[in-house]
């Protein structure tokens, strides 16, 4: 599937209704308290949307909730980026590509990270690929987004608090009107 905008709005919307994976609140609210900390930490437009967007993949692929408990990986990262891919650029996609890896990576080299992390989240790095060893991790963090892709972590793992007030999606698809189809520096 490849989302125009008014596609990606819908999607958005009725996100409201399905849970996020194995966790207590729905996928829009942990979408906007994701792209809520980006704007709080002071991100550009870019790296906010990649915050906003970076499960759309869970929600373009049916995400069961389900899914985590009965081992299935449904790659949402692949998926969310496929479906980005017409709107938007790689300084919103490739935080989105890798943010499923720098988990994988801060489990790795950040003493008391995976400890910290929820359960669902737990669970699902095992089906991910698991801590991530030394060689690996040393060429992850030379990827020219390895720093945009772990700050986008960090936010996702912060978004998922119950109860929480956030602005509305229409603000946010405001910023990512603006974010839309600037590669990295050019436009902003
Ligand atoms: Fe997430």
């Amino acid at each position: 599937m490849i989302l125009d905008w008014s596609g990606l709005e819908s999607l958005l919307r009725d996100a409201g209704h399905s849970l996020y994976g194995g966790e207590a609140i729905s996928q829009l609210e942990h979408a906007l308290q994701s792209a809520e900390c980006a704007e709080r930490d002071g991100a550009p437009a870019a790296l906010i949307t990649a915050a906003l967007l970076h499960d759309v993949g869970h929600l373009v692929a049916g995400q069961g909730d389900d899914d985590l408990a009965d081992g299935i990986d449904d790659r949402h990262e692949q998926t969310g980026v496929a479906a980005l891919r017409e709107l938007f650029g790689d300084d919103v996609l490739a935080p989105i590509a890798l943010h499923v890896t720098a988990k994988r990576y801060l489990c790795g080299v950040e003493p008391g990270y995976l400890a910290d992390l929820s359960e669902a989240s737990r669970l699902s790095l095992a089906l991910q690929g698991g801590v991530m060893a030394e060689p690996e991790a040393e060429r992850f963090g030379r990827n020219p987004h390895a720093v945009a892709a772990i700050a986008l972590r960090r936010w996702d793992d912060e978004a998922k608090v119950v109860g929480k007030t956030t602005p509305g999606l229409d603000h946010y698809l405001t910023i990512a009107r603006r974010a839309a189809h600037t590669r990295a520096g050019a436009l902003q």
